[in-house]
């Protein structure tokens, strides 16, 4: 008589949530009937969106979404270290800082003093109350305090990817990661074109099948990885790069976001160079605020990240 082949232990995992906007967390719910694929094999333990688990049992695999702002991220994430065979860096604030990292450019003081003591909206100004966690001189990746062995960038990771990340791992195998920026997926046509001027994105009607950066609007994609499927360019928005840079940009010490952009860009309209330069460092707080705060970015020349948002707000004020 045979005998059937023994169940394989499901593999664990936690989830953890630092300073984010939850977005990562909530983007397993976009994963509709397809997590019943994995949910056989995979035993959901502490999850803060799912579970009412405090402490951090032992699990095969721990996901870790948002980036560390705070003493309580810290002691999360090594909490999470501890009990995890094996951690991933769920979506770029955990990878790269995310969108909190733009808070790099101010003191501690002055953004407490912004959100707490100057905030046009709620009186009366008192300070954060002690029980609140005491934030840390700047925000950072979570590479930075604990080991992270994959990284799974993306405001938030594609459905796609995160369930094929959750299938590797119950396959055994490392999830497949293109390293394609956003163009490799967008159907517009990258063309040489008379465009004279930079257009904000709120000029105009673009051309629906033509490359948003040869009608003068600036595009990110070419300098972004596709963690997304380039939701943004197949329906009419230019990429602001929430995915985070390209390994290309990620890993050469002489590339970065707005030379690449500004030489493809003045290849294909006539709008001269020096004048995207000018206006990608301009827009900086918003166009490089995903991966401000990764030290990959802060070792290119984009040290001057500080200067160009300080000269783009005095110009403002
Ligand atoms: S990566 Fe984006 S979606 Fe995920 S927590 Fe950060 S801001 Fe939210
Ligand atoms: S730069 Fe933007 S619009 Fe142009 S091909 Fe790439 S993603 Fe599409
Ligand atoms: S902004 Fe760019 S990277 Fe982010 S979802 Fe849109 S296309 Fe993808």
């Amino acid at each position: 008589m045979s005998r059937s082949a023994p169940r394989k232990q499901p593999v664990t995992v936690n989830t953890e949530w630092l300073s984010d906007c939850s977005g990562c967390h909530v983007a397993i719910v976009d994963l509709h009937e397809k997590i019943l694929t994995v949910l056989d094999a995979v035993q959901i333990q502490r999850c803060p969106v799912l579970t009412d688990i405090k402490d951090y049992p032992k699990a095969t695999v721990g996901l870790v979404s948002g980036a560390i702002r705070n003493e309580h991220d810290r002691h999360a994430a090594e909490e999470m270290r501890k009990s995890c065979d094996l951690i991933i860096a769920w979506g770029s604030c955990a990878v790269h800082g995310g969108p909190a990292g733009a808070g790099n450019i101010h003191t501690r003081e002055e953004i407490v003093d912004s959100v707490y003591m100057k905030n046009k909206t709620t009186t009366p100004h008192l300070p954060p109350s002690r029980e609140v966690s005491p934030l840390e001189p700047a925000v950072t990746p979570l590479d930075s305090v604990i080991d992270v062995d994959l990284y799974l960038p993306g405001c938030p990771p594609h459905p796609a990817f995160i369930f094929d990340a959750l299938l590797a791992l119950v396959e055994g195998r490392t999830p497949k990661a293109t390293k394609e920026s956003v163009c490799a997926k967008c159907k517009r046509k990258m063309e040489k074109t008379d465009t004279d001027a930079i257009r904000g994105n709120l000029d105009g009607s673009p051309d629906p099948e033509q490359c948003f950066l040869s009608q003068g609007y600036l595009c990110m994609g070419s300098v972004t990885l596709d963690r997304c499927l380039s939701p943004c360019p197949l329906n009419g928005i230019p990429c602001t790069g929430c995915a985070g840079a390209t390994m290309q940009i990620l890993t050469e010490p002489n590339r970065d976001i707005r030379t690449e952009i500004a030489d493809r860009m003045s290849r294909l309209t006539k709008i001269p160079r020096d004048a995207i330069v000018r206006e990608i460092e301009n827009s900086s707080k918003s166009l490089y605020s995903y991966t401000m705060a990764t030290s990959m970015i802060g070792e290119k020349p984009t040290f001057l990240i500080k200067k160009w948002i300080g000269d783009a707000e005095a110009d403002y004020e």
